[in-house]
């Protein structure tokens, strides 16, 4: 079976052709990182209308590449929620649509749901159960995972999303936008140490996060006494080692509590160097194993939606053309279920 994966949860447009025989066909991202650049921060009405003047062309091009036609397209999966509710509704309307003219069935697909089962797209994948970390722009999570649609909350961030941390350091640190991987490569010429950064939460005893004391303190040392623009490396590396140090230990935490030894990092966090390295090493430690996306993947993508719908289309009755066009801008991954299985199976 074939299935259409459409992401426009924010600002990126994403589409992908999934085989379940065959796997990733093709697939497509266009971000809007130039349109937004100007503002400092993703603009949502902006957001929406390029999400409009691109699907069309898009969805076509990917189709094409994939080596197949519209009409030989089993599926379509698209992005209902968490994001943007304007740019979520232009994936919605699309995909409702072109289900309706092309008869098939329309699933709509959780955006978190998609990063989290990724690295199953990978050559080595992991197997149910295990640990989830979901590191992104917009969250923070631990879930123990044991099934497609199978999700329980470990522990969450309290306030700032990993990635929220890392872009709005770099832009408190003048570095441009977007600005975590800017951060990032920054931190890799410098040398931690220097500076004595917290480790929000560290020691609470539970599996929630805090980031946002950690970028306050950065703010402090910029603007402190004495403080060198040469020693923008040096903070950065500090910065990026607290906030690693603690993503770390926590998920290291969530393995034990939880009795797997299999740890899923998902999310544009993901694909940073020393937090991969961190968490390889102390994993490996205790006999673990980090699975991670493909790192193309790590951030948005309409692969991880046509695959998570051609999972869910596979195991259960799926979703129905014609359905009402409806998102969820605010959509907690725990309330997920599993497909149901067809009945006699
Ligand atoms: P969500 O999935 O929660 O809705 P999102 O889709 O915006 O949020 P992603 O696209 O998964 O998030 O990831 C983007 C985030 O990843 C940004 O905050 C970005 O700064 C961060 N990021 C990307 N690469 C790196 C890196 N190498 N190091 C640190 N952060 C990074
Ligand atoms: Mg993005
Ligand atoms: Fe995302």
């Amino acid at each position: 079976k074939r299935v259409l994966g459409i992401e426009t949860s924010c600002d990126e447009t994403g589409v992908a052709v999934y085989d379940t025989e065959a796997g990733l066909l093709a697939h497509t991202v266009h971000s809007q990182i130039d349109l937004h650049a100007a503002y400092g921060g993703v603009v949502p009405e902006l957001a929406s209308r390029d999400h409009i003047r691109l699907l069309p062309a898009l969805v076509r091009q990917t189709v094409r590449a994939a080596d197949c036609r519209l009409d030989q397209i089993d599926a379509i999966g698209y992005t209902a929620g968490p994001g943007l509710a304007g740019a979520l509704l232009v994936g919605a309307g699309f995909a409702e649509s072109l289900g309706m003219s092309l008869d098939v069935p329309v699933l709509p697909i959780h955006h978190l749901e998609g990063h989290l089962l990724s690295p199953l797209l990978s050559a080595d994948p992991p197997k149910f159960p295990f640990v989830a970390l979901l590191v992104s722009g917009g969250h923070t999570q631990l879930m123990s995972v044991s099934g497609v649609g199978e999700y329980v909350l470990l522990g969450e961030t309290l306030d700032d999303a990993a990635g929220e941390a890392f872009d709005k350091t770099a832009k408190l640190m003048g570095l441009g936008y977007p600005g975590g991987p800017q951060l990032a490569a920054l931190a890799s010429e410098g040398k931690p140490g220097r500076f004595k950064l917290p480790r929000p939460m560290l020691r609470s005893g539970d599996l929630d996060f805090s980031f946002s004391g950690l970028k306050t303190a950065v703010l402090n040392v910029v603007n402190g006494v004495g403080w060198k623009a040469d020693d923008a490396a040096d903070l950065a590396a500090d910065f990026q080692e607290a906030a690693v140090d603690v993503l770390v230990a926590k998920s290291l935490a969530a393995l034990e509590a939880s009795g797997l030894s299999q740890l899923v990092v998902a999310g544009g966090v993901g694909a940073n160097r020393r937090l991969r390295a961190q968490l390889d090493r102390a994993a490996k430690r205790k006999g673990w194993r980090v699975f991670y996306p493909e790192p193309e993947l790590c951030t948005d993508n309409g692969a991880m939606i046509a695959f998570a719908a051609a999972l869910r289309f596979e195991r259960g009755p799926g979703g129905s053309p014609g359905g009402a066009v409806s998102v969820r801008p605010r959509w907690p991954l725990a309330d997920l279920r599993p497909p149901v299985e067809p009945a006699g199976t």
